[in-house]
């Protein structure tokens, strides 16, 4: 799951980044309009969390041109007191929800499932499953046939791409691009680290491998060659 906080003020976006990631998201944060569209435009965000007061760009503005753009990636408005006008004006523009400051952080955790939920069914099912591997999204528990597979919470997101495109191949670069939050400084073989680690854990103890390496290109999760 990843996400994107635009918001001015240093110390609560980086509490706030800080806090989200411990709970398992992949986010990027950013302090003004125009960078707020350059990450947009890179990267796929399950939700934009924006602040309306910004410089450069306010939020309106961004949140406008990102809907003219097509995109309808949920946004989640960040509003300085609860002015009537700014709401009406947010929803008009293509919010989908708004929060008023200050905020609790249990209230924006539970804003941003709210939100990530409304995505298509089969984008966002709470349950990925290949053969007898299960992984149920909100316990954060991952299954095979009746063992229980405890993994860390970057084996978890890696699970969570590789399964979302199960019978693809994804190059390490498309992997990256998913799991690691802009800035991680990873090594060329940070990915088929990961890769080992999760295959010890998900296939090693079974007879049908599920983590499969296409030799030039990258990895893809499949049952059977
Ligand atoms: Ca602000």
């Amino acid at each position: 799951m990843r996400l994107l906080l635009v918001e001015d003020e240093p110390e609560l976006r980086d509490i706030t980044v800080r806090r989200l990631r411990s709970e398992g998201y992949t986010i990027d944060g950013c302090g003004d309009g125009l960078s707020a569209l350059d990450y947009a435009y890179a990267a796929e965000y399950d939700a934009i969390i924006l602040d309306i007061m910004l410089p450069e760009m306010d939020g309106l503005e961004v949140l406008k041109r990102l809907r003219q753009e097509g995109s309808s990636v949920p946004v989640l408005l960040l509003t300085a007191r609860d002015s009537i006008e700014d709401r009406v004006k947010g929803l008009d523009a293509g919010a989908d929800d708004y929060l008023v400051k200050p905020f609790s952080f249990a209230e924006l955790t539970a804003r941003i499932r709210a939100l990530t939920r409304r995505k298509p069914a089969d984008i966002n099912s709470d349950n990925l499953k290949l053969a007898d591997l299960d992984m149920d999204l909100n316990a954060r528990v991952v299954r095979r046939g009746d063992k229980i597979i405890i993994l860390t919470q970057r084996e978890f997101a890696l699970l969570e791409v590789l399964l979302r495109n199960k019978e693809i191949v994804l190059t390490r670069e498309r992997i990256e691009q998913q799991i690691y939050d802009f800035g991680f400084e990873g090594g060329s073989n940070v990915i088929d680290v990961y890769i080992r680690y999760l295959r010890k854990k998900i296939d090693q103890d079974f007879d049908l491998k599920l983590i499969h390496t296409v030799r030039g290109t990258g990895y893809v999760l499949r049952a059977g060659d």
